[in-house]
């Protein structure tokens, strides 16, 4: 009797256990965390342990660029297809996830893409300077799941550029919500026609802040009318992470 007692007593201890697991585990996927107040970038190191190098790190994105070394680098080659318009409000930004088979390959390694999404105002500045957005093409090396992201400022231009139609006519306004609309979107042409970069090694500029990204910052920008720009920052303004210290790192620019 007491025996069954105790082990009564232990599975209960154990459920429990199990239970709080779970309950934390939740949580730390959940951790709200925002672009202003309590929850904004200078206190997102403290929002969760897993979130310790937004404070802790010495490799972080995004950066002020300036004062990079020239240096002619292997180029960036860009195998990009066309992509059904699959458009996302995931409430810290706008994404458009990419079908399979759309990929870069730089420095010997073939980078998938996997989706692209905006800031406003852009999170890279370029001597002190932001541009009105900025569009990260996300690539992930499925062998080592390092990332590359391919980086371009968006400056205002008079006309609508068309290439971008597809997404910024049916911008889901609601977190959440999600459009697939409109035509397929022709990858290459988001992209403008100098290809040369900038780059150097960094992280996420979203918690956790994971330092495995490669960036490759084009520095011709590409620009979109005051219209498209205005239809993005009706819905998020101010999704931009300050730029980080650049500290020991090579910051290179490819210079043909
Ligand atoms: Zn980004």
């Amino acid at each position: 009797m007491k025996s069954s007692k105790c082990k009564l007593l232990f599975a209960t201890a154990l459920l429990l256990v199990i239970f709080v697991a779970l309950l934390l585990n939740t949580l730390a996927a959940d951790i709200h965390w925002s672009y202003s107040g309590d929850a904004g970038p200078e206190y997102w190191g403290e929002l969760s342990p897993e979130y310790a190098l937004c404070t802790d790190g010495s490799a972080q994105s995004p950066i002020d660029i300036r004062d990079a070394s020239a240096l002619d680098l292997v180029d960036i080659e860009f195998h990009y297809g066309e992509s059904a318009n699959n458009i996302l409000n995931n409430g810290h930004t706008i994404q458009v996830n990419i079908d399979a088979g759309s990929a870069i390959h730089y420095n010997g390694i073939t980078y998938d893409l996997l989706q692209f999404h905006f800031h406003s105002p852009s999170e890279h500045t370029i001597d002190g300077m932001p541009a009105p957005m900025e569009i990260h093409f996300v690539h992930q090396d499925p062998n080592s799941g390092a990332l590359a992201v391919v980086g371009i400022l968006l400056s205002e231009g008079k006309d609508d550029n068309e290439a971008y139609a597809a997404v910024f006519d049916h911008l889901p306004a609601q977190v959440g919500e999600a459009e697939a609309a409109g035509e397929p979107i022709v990858l290459a042409a988001l992209l403008p026609e100098a290809r040369t970069f900038f780059t150097y090694q960094g992280s996420l500029t979203t918690p956790p802040c994971s330092e495995i990204v490669r960036w490759l910052l084009l520095d011709t920008p590409v620009a979109l009318s005051a219209r498209q720009i205005a239809a993005f920052t009706a819905i998020f303004d101010a999704n931009a992470r300050p730029v980080q210290p650049l500290g020991a790192r090579d910051l290179l620019l490819d210079s043909q």
